[in-house]
């Protein structure tokens, strides 16, 4: 799959744009020099001890087009994330490297129950996560949130226990709860007991739904499990094409999710990737963002897709035609949809992303 390589000079200029990123996970973003590093430390078998090819070989791994393919290579991320250490320390380098990115607020998620294999509890991971993280942000300046994920394949029950921890940690920089995994036969609302303990609890709820499956997982996501975000939602695509009366039309859930201001976190080489999209070209992002949906850029993963929030924001310029307005809008999207509370995210448009864009707009 061929994809548009942009030059220094092409990023640079966004990469000094300030960012809000919300989909983002901890455990697909580590670098691959640390990878090498704690896999000497703790004992941990890896493909290669060379950096360069541990990162190539990431990539190569991910990109076959197929969502439980992409995942294989997390087994090897999260065998190296089992001690409080390595745990502080990927979160650490997550903020540094999404600072270095220009982000100034994100949203980093991961699955607590992937890192007990070494005898932490679930208490210790999260603690040495947080505690990482706000390392990071004191050292940046990047105001970066934790999102605890759920997994799909998992027992009910285990995700309930997640959805608990999540809100245990509410005042300690947990945002949000998610559910991620592989899709396509994980319906979301088999999970149901554990959203509805996060809206009895008042707490904020993202999905990873309309990837490798199409409207039923959106829609369950939404109308059942109450999330108030969706993970990719590539396939609404289906709800906006009305082929027989040839024209394109928006079905009633597409509506409810523009008319409800559902954030949708999109992630462009990651789709590609998992083979949710054959041609980046085809991507249905540009057509949701003319409609008005509030739709932001991610990564998804900076390490498995190879990809920085930079070079997304720089490749859908390059294929889509974005001006700098249409930036300004995904920032400004992002910044409404985040999940820290409502005067924290006015602050974030006030101080951070209108100042900037002004004058970034006024250099154009
Ligand atoms: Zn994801």
């Amino acid at each position: 799959m061929n994809v548009p390589v942009p030059t220094e000079a092409q990023l640079d200029p966004i990469r000094r744009l300030p960012k809000v990123h919300l989909h983002d996970h901890l455990d697909g973003g580590l670098r691959p020099a640390t990878i090498v590093e704690l896999g000497k430390q703790q004992g941990v078998d890896l493909p290669t001890e060379d950096p360069t090819e541990l990162k190539e070989w990431f990539h190569r791994g991910a990109n076959r087009g197929s969502l439980p393919l992409y995942l294989e290579g997390f087994a090897v991320t999260c065998g190296v994330m089992q001690t409080e250490e390595s745990l502080a320390r990927v979160a650490r380098e997550r903020v540094e490297d999404l600072a270095a990115d220009g982000v100034v607020y994100g949203e980093v998620r991961f699955a607590p129950i992937l890192h007990l294999d070494q005898g932490l509890n679930l208490e210790q991971v999260v603690s040495s996560v947080l505690e990482g993280t706000k390392e990071g942000c004191a050292k940046t300046g990047c105001d970066v949130r934790i999102i605890i994920c759920g997994m799909r394949h998992m027992d009910p029950s285990a995700n309930l226990e997640m959805a608990e921890l999540a809100v245990d940690f509410r005042d300690r920089g947990v945002v949000g709860f998610d559910l991620a995994g592989d899709e396509s036969g994980h319906p979301p609302k088999r999970h149901i007991e554990a959203f509805h303990y996060l809206q009895r609890e008042n707490f904020n709820i993202t999905i990873h739904a309309g990837e490798a499956f199409g409207l039923a997982s959106i829609w369950q996501a939404i109308q059942f499990c109450g999330a108030h975000r969706i993970g990719h939602a590539t396939r609404l695509v289906e709800d906006l094409e009305d082929e027989e009366a040839g024209r394109r039309s928006a079905g009633t859930l597409a509506n409810y999710i523009d008319d409800h201001r559902i954030c949708l976190e999109m992630c462009l080489s990651s789709n590609l990737h998992t083979g949710a999209i054959s041609r980046l070209e085809d991507h249905p992002f540009p057509d949701y963002l003319r409609r008005g949906f509030r739709v932001c850029l991610n990564t998804d993963n900076y390490l498995m897709s190879a990809t920085t929030l930079t070079y997304e924001w720089w490749l859908a310029q390059e294929l889509f035609g974005l001006s700098i307005h249409d930036l300004e809008k995904l920032a400004h999207n992002a910044a409404k949809g985040a999940f820290c509370h409502h005067a924290e995210r006015i602050e974030l448009l006030e101080k951070k992303l209108c100042p900037a864009f002004e004058a970034a707009r006024a250099t154009v």
